[in-house]
């Protein structure tokens, strides 16, 4: 599970996240909509360590993930520590983020061999299982720039999913795609949220979070300004901003 109290995030002077609360218990799906520069990617940034939060407390399956708590002070853990938790929180971006000079199925194999130290046949045999569950079998020796955007993002999604993680974090996986695209994505998302898999979705998919979401978290100016079961927020959104921002997206 993610859990944030009162998480604080500044960049200088500037304070982008001012007191984030969020629960996703395991195995439940967490959307998180909200307007540009209200500070959705920082927040899953800070999930993950990528940056380190100014206050507040975020835990992942029960851990800090930079720190370690000891006689009730935090202590940064080392760099091999810190890969090994992240190794457990799977992220997927907006671009996809593959490696352009391996084929998918190198892409899938990369970090389990140097992160896990997974064998490279069993991590071979892995990475040919989640190609055929993302439905790429067939596309195992293909170089990303050979792959369609939504092939792209799905060989990234299974390359999240060979690192065996507790949670994925997805910032905005459809957005960089052309329409046509987009639902193949969503559907292999709909299908890692129904096999159980705990999820931070930052999209702007409202139909997805309607549909897959347990929760639906809007987000404003480093802070929550609503939050609620999706479909009833977004049917009955209580705060005029809220309401303003699904009239664009809607
Ligand atoms: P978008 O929908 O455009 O992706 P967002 O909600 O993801 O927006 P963030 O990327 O989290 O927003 O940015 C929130 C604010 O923090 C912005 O004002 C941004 O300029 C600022 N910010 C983000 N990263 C940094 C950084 N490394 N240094 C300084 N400011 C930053
Ligand atoms: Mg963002």
């Amino acid at each position: 599970m993610v859990f944030a109290r009162g998480v604080r995030k500044s960049f200088g002077a500037v304070e982008v996240l001012k007191g984030i609360d969020l629960n996703v218990p395991t195995g439940s799906v967490a959307c998180v909509i909200g307007p540009s520069g209200s500070g959705k990617s920082t927040f899953l940034r800070c999930i993950n360590h990528l940056e380190e939060v100014s206050g507040g407390v975020l835990l992942v399956d029960g851990e800090f993930v930079g720190y370690d708590l000891r006689h009730g002070k935090l202590y940064e853990v080392n760099n091999k520590l810190l890969c090994q938790r992240r190794a457990d929180i799977g992220m997927v971006f907006q671009s996809f983020n593959l490696f352009s000079h391996m084929t998918a199925l190198e892409n899938l194999i990369e970090a389990p061999i140097m992160v896990k130290g997974m064998s490279k046949a069993e991590a071979k045999d892995k990475a040919h299982a989640l190609l055929e569950r993302v439905g790429l079998s067939a596309k195992a020796d293909a170089y990303p720039r050979q792959l369609s955007g939504g092939q792209q993002q799905r060989v990234a999604i299974a390359r999240a999913l060979a690192m065996n993680p507790k949670v994925l974090l997805f910032d905005e996986p459809t957005s960089a795609l052309d329409p046509e695209l987009v639902g193949e994505v969503l559907v292999v998302m709909r299908d890692l949220a129904e096999s159980g898999m705990t999820m931070v979705v930052v999209t702007h998919e409202i139909g997805f979070a309607r549909e897959v979401g347990d929760q639906l978290i809007f987000m404003d100016r480093g802070v929550v300004e609503e939050r609620g079961e999706p479909r009833e927020m977004i049917a009955n959104p209580q705060s005029p901003r809220t309401r303003e921002f699904l009239s664009h997206v809607l």
